[in-house]
């Protein structure tokens, strides 16, 4: 179909990974994320928040999850989407985190 042809030609495709090395990062010594209960998180069947991460901040090893925060992007999905509210979340303090830049 010409249509179809069409659209095919204007699609643009978007590496994520080349996206987000445009940021910078001003990290902080104190984490803005924490797990408020590990237990939880053994018994957390979803592990929502180790695929949700647009930056991979979760990873689970053995039922344990840590948290990167220094990649954080401050989206906030992790907060929604933990299931069993089980993550504090803050923005970073003042002058700390992530500073966006688009191209
Ligand atoms: S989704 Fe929430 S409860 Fe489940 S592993 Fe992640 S932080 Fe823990
Ligand atoms: S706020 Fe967004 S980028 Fe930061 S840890 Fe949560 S999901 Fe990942």
């Amino acid at each position: 179909m010409e249509g179809d042809e069409i659209m095919e030609d204007t699609k643009v495709k978007v590496n994520i990974d080349d996206k987000l090395y445009l940021n910078t990062y001003n990290v902080d010594t104190l984490s803005h994320l924490a797990i408020k209960d590990q237990k939880i998180c053994e018994n957390c069947k979803e592990k929502t928040c180790t695929f949700i991460c647009p930056a991979r901040v979760y990873e689970c090893k053995d039922g344990y999850v840590t948290v990167g925060y220094e990649g954080c992007l401050e989206c906030g999905a992790c907060r929604i989407a933990c299931s069993h509210d089980n993550i504090d979340w803050n923005f970073p303090r003042g002058g700390f985190g992530i500073q966006f830049r688009l191209a």
